[in-house]
């Protein structure tokens, strides 16, 4: 399908493929073994200039937008999930400060973004607080010279490698989430300290840690905006940055596709090659169609964000939503064609059907996410958005 895309975008999608097969196909099995952060492919990835590719010209960017970001993402994880998340979670620590941020703020974080010398994550979960994120408990004191955290932060990518966290916390507790604010803070601040990497199911090459603030001082010009609109900027963060999942599902599921095809078109039982088998061909045809029609969608949601349009949350939302499903539907199936070979680890699908089920559960769960698109339906008694 053709999706008219830029030279520039296309320049971009190539530089991510290229390196994704030359740098990541070779190791991503070790990574997923051994649950190795992906230094080296990070430096790589920095080295090619995509750390720039979401970041502003004026810092040292390249000044794309949503759908370059999601062009990268699609590529490194049609490889490897794990380094993929790793990636975007990084633009997701600096989309607030981009979007938000004063001059100051911006000169200081985003250069070392964009040329990937510093990694970002961005904090708003914790135990009492997933799905019902505006539940946090980590607080913001105002004292003299600044806020002092306290509380910790849940299942965070990128936690404990990354040196840059947007962190959303209550300057005050008495207005719950219209008391949230977001704050900037560097790893070595002290008082700030990490928790124990999570043993996970999939995407095992990315870190996923808790984040723990005791009395760690923050200095008031880390504040991103306005005291109280933490939990706004967050929301919108996520309605721009969801297209991002459904790329890295979009990606997942591509890979999936292609493993399939190639053993189908191998392996041989009752004297013939499993892709010459109808019951198999309509599988892979309709995991072709799930793919592109995912694609499609990824696509015109991060189009619709990059238009600056006012709501993006029901594109966004279900872009995540269908992508996520199809990546989760198209791996599955990947292993039911690859059949005992499949389950085994020597196969690349296996690897991706454990990947496949965090897309449906991070960046809001596709139950939330249903729920939220089920509300803006009634809101507008279901005429086209
Ligand atoms: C690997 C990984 C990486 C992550 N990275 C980050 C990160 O970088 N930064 C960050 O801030 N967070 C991160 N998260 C947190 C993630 O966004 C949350 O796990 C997610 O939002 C779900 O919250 P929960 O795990 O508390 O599940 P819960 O909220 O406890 O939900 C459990 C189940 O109940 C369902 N449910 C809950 N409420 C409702 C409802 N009202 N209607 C219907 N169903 C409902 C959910 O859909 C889900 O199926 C990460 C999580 C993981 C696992």
């Amino acid at each position: 399908m053709n999706y008219f895309l830029t030279e520039e975008q296309q320049t971009i999608r190539d530089l991510a493929r290229k390196l994704a097969e030359e740098r990541i196909l070779p190791v991503r099995a070790e990574l997923d073994e051994k649950e190795e952060f992906p230094w080296a492919i990070m430096r790589d990835i920095a080295a090619a200039d995509l750390f720039r590719v979401f970041v502003p010209e004026a810092y040292e960017g390249l000044g794309g937008g949503c759908l370059e970001l999601c062009l990268v993402v699609e590529e490194l994880s049609r490889v490897c999930s794990g380094v993929a998340v790793s990636y975007a979670a990084s633009a997701l620590g600096c989309l607030t400060l981009m979007e938000y941020g004063t001059e100051a703020q911006q000169q200081k974080y985003l250069p070392d973004i964009a040329s990937g010398k510093r990694l970002g994550a961005f904090a708003i979960t914790e135990p009492t607080a997933g799905s019902d994120a505006a539940n946090i408990k980590t607080t913001a004191e105002k004292v003299e010279g600044g806020y002092l955290l306290n509380g910790t932060k849940q299942f965070i990518t990128n936690g404990g490698e990354a040196e840059i966290y947007t962190v959303i916390a209550l300057t005050d507790k008495t207005k719950g989430a219209r008391g949230a604010s977001a704050l900037i803070v560097e790893k070595d601040t002290p008082g700030f300290t990490f928790g124990k990497k999570e043993k996970k199911l999939g995407i095992r090459s990315s870190a996923t840690r808790e984040l723990v603030f005791k009395n760690c001082l923050v200095p008031a010009e880390n504040l991103i905006g306005r005291e109280g609109l933490g939990f706004i900027q967050a929301m919108r963060l996520f309605d721009r940055s969801r297209p991002g999942i459904g790329a890295q599902a979009v990606g997942l599921a591509q890979g999936a596709l292609e493993a399939a095809v190639d053993y189908a078109e191998q392996r041989v039982q009752f004297d013939q090659p499993l892709i010459t088998m109808p019951v198999i061909q309509h599988m892979l045809a309709d995991m072709a169609i799930n793919v592109e029609a995912a694609r499609a969608l990824v696509y015109a949601a991060a189009r619709h964000v990059d238009s600056g349009a006012r709501n993006v949350t029901e594109p966004s939302a279900a872009a995540k939503v269908f992508a996520s499903d199809a990546a989760m539907k198209v791996a599955t199936d990947a292993v039911q064609i690859c059949g005992g070979s499949g389950y085994m680890r020597d196969y690349p699908v296996e690897k991706m059907m454990r990947d496949a089920k965090i897309l449906q559960i991070y960046e809001g769960t596709n139950q939330i996410l249903r729920n939220a698109i089920a509300v803006n339906l009634r809101k507008r008694k279901g005429r086209a958005a």
